[in-house]
């Protein structure tokens, strides 16, 4: 996708497909369609997946542990991976953007001890981590669209508003603003005033 303009998106290759009644642009943070300009934040933080290991720890919900506001170690449930069995969790550590080379060259056990020094019921999470290349350096923006649409075009989820995923709400805002999308679609032939009242829900 390159752009789109009263119902037309135009791919990179330049060729054309359309007009559409409304072309939904979901296609999150680095959306080739969105307007948004979004403001660097100052902390971003290293992932990894590793098995949800035997922990008192609830499977049902996220754990985090603060120290301040310059540490924070998290472990989330999310569920299994297509033909396994086991229960995986995503382990997250936070770290200012500019500092992964750092967290690199200090080497794993220094990070692990330092975080199961916080948080011992991180242990058998962190032990899972045998290399660097485990945990995957993410950066985070922030911004919102003022106006999350244009004739024919609607940005949703990350296309319209990039916030830390550490507040949480990024993959639910996708799911309701589809909802509304569908409202919306059903009632846009009918009468465009619907489509600005649903979007501004
Ligand atoms: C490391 C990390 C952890 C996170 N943790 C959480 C969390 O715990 N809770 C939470 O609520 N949110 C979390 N988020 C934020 C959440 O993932 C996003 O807010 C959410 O995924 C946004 O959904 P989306 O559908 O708008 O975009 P995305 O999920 O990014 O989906 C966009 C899709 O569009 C596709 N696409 C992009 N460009 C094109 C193109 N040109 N042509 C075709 N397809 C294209 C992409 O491949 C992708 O599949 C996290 C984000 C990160 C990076």
């Amino acid at each position: 996708m390159q752009s789109a303009k009263d119902g037309t998106l135009t791919l990179q290759d330049g060729t054309e497909h359309g007009p559409f009644d409304l072309i939904i642009d979901a296609a999150g943070v680095t959306s080739p369609l969105s307007p948004l300009t979004s403001r660097p934040l100052p902390y971003g933080a290293i992932w990894g997946t590793v098995d949800w290991p035997e922990t008192a720890l609830p499977i049902t919900q996220l754990s985090q542990c603060y120290r301040r506001a310059d540490r924070m170690i998290g472990a989330l449930p999310i569920g299994k991976m297509p033909n396994d069995a086991a229960q995986k969790a995503a382990i997250f550590w936070s770290l200012p953007r500019d500092k992964y080379d750092d967290w690199l060259a200090s080497g794993l056990e220094k990070w692990k001890a330092e975080a199961v020094g916080l948080w011992p019921e991180f242990a058998p999470f962190a032990t899972q981590i045998t290399a660097p290349s485990q945990m995957t350096m993410a950066r985070y923006s922030h911004g919102t669209l003022r106006k999350p649409y244009g004739t024919g075009l609607l940005h949703i989820g990350d296309a319209a508003h990039r916030a830390s995923p550490q507040l949480g709400q990024g993959a639910r805002r996708p799911d309701a603003l589809r909802q509304v999308s569908q409202v919306t679609c059903r009632h846009l032939s009918s009468d465009e005033r619907h489509f600005h009242t649903a979007i501004s829900i």
